[in-house]
């Protein structure tokens, strides 16, 4: 960083950190696997709705109830949740045909760096480079979190439809609370999690690396009511195999489920003393995928578009914009600092991190002041 750049961050950040009003305590990230920005901003694709190759031929139902002359009026459909309620409450990144921009820097657009880019605010080109479930070598955000913030295990948690978030979530294994694919959990934490830890074999996804949806959220959500994680990251993973499938069908479900998971979190935070008014909500995705009838299934370094990803940020130092007003580009490697800075954590503190914080997420951007030079 430039000295000039630095000295413009520092004279961004510190009325806002001066005034010691930062709220924010507690995180939740939530990922959904290579959910396309096409169908958060513009809802059922009118280019494959009636695709016969996408399993779209005895979709009726799907059609007539998520169909609509306008884009806003397509995603309002299929994530009403998230159009009614979470973006108004705060920031929404990546309508591409809009002018706003979030992109992946990892060359690979595939899941593991994509995730690892999200959780060490970095790129590791040439040491991630696909999925295998190698140990991830750097100090993720959760386990630098539960040092910086003194947390125990417990209260740093991840939960994950993808058996690799064992490789992914951290460099040294069990330094957090991590569930993910088919994995029992440990006995004896509540009635509903030992429900949940057995039903997961007994319902069982077409994939042997990744588990329901429904069994990572209702795990995660139980989580949260009964231990009271400072830090939880909750990874969706369906929408990705079902597009690798080429199910249209079941993604548009698999996106429904998406929404009415992200109001029953909605919901349990505003219920929770220790959630409300004072939780980030961060939501985005690990890589886009392509953007024609060819090539929607798939993502990777040959399918251009798949760089292209999304966000969703609310929290009580961010403003409540909606997606109106952003244009220009951030990165995947910007949400780990963005994240620390909502928590009054100077970034910097952690080594090696490459992203910035984002300054459309943090309301001091937006509180008047002497105009500073930004060249
Ligand atoms: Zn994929």
């Amino acid at each position: 960083m430039s000295t000039r750049r630095r000295a413009f961050l520092c004279c961004l950040l510190l009325p806002f950190l001066a005034a010691g009003q930062h709220k924010t305590r507690n995180v939740i990230l939530v990922t959904a696997d290579g959910l396309r920005w096409q169908e958060v901003f513009g809802g059922i694709d009118p280019l494959l709705q009636n695709e016969k190759s996408a399993g779209m031929e005895e979709a009726d139902e799907l059609r007539a109830r998520l169909s609509a002359a306008t884009r806003e009026e397509r995603r309002r459909k299929l994530m009403p949740f998230f159009w009614s309620t979470l973006a108004p409450a705060g920031i929404v990144l990546g309508d591409v045909s809009k002018g706003s921009s979030v992109k992946v820097t990892n060359k690979y657009h595939v899941s593991y760096p994509g995730y690892s880019e999200i959780l060490t605010g970095r790129a590791q080109d040439g040491v991630i480079v696909g999925n295998r479930p190698i140990r991830n070598p750097t100090q993720t955000l959760p386990e630098f979190l539960r040092r910086k913030l003194g947390l125990t295990k417990e209260q740093v948690a991840l939960f994950g439809s993808w058996r690799v978030f064992h490789a992914i979530g951290e460099s040294k294994p069990g330094t957090i609370f991590l569930n993910a694919g088919y994995r029992e959990l440990p006995a004896g934490l509540s009635p509903r999690l030992e429900k949940l830890s057995s039903l997961q074999f007994d319902v069982l996804t077409p994939w042997p690396t990744v588990r329901h949806d429904y069994i990572t959220f209702e795990m995660a959500l139980e989580y949260l009511r009964t231990a009271h994680p400072g830090f939880l990251h909750i990874a969706f993973g369906e929408a990705d195999d079902w597009a690798h499938d080429k199910r249209y069908d079941r993604v548009l479900v698999s996106i429904g489920y998406f929404d009415r998971a992200l109001k029953q979190l909605w919901t349990a935070i505003q219920a929770l003393p220790e959630y409300r008014d004072s939780t980030a909500l961060v939501i985005t995705s690990d890589h886009g995928r392509g953007g024609t009838v060819g090539d929607w299934t798939s993502h990777g370094q040959s399918v251009p578009g798949s760089e292209q990803i999304w966000l969703a940020m609310v929290s009580p130092e961010t403003p409540a914009r909606g997606e109106t007003g952003f244009a220009g580009e951030v990165h995947q490697r910007d949400i780990a600092p963005t994240i620390l800075e909502l928590l009054g954590i100077d970034y910097r503190e952690y080594t090696g991190v490459l992203g910035k914080p984002i300054p459309q997420a943090l309301k001091a951007h937006f509180t008047p002041r002497p105009r500073a030079s930004t060249k």
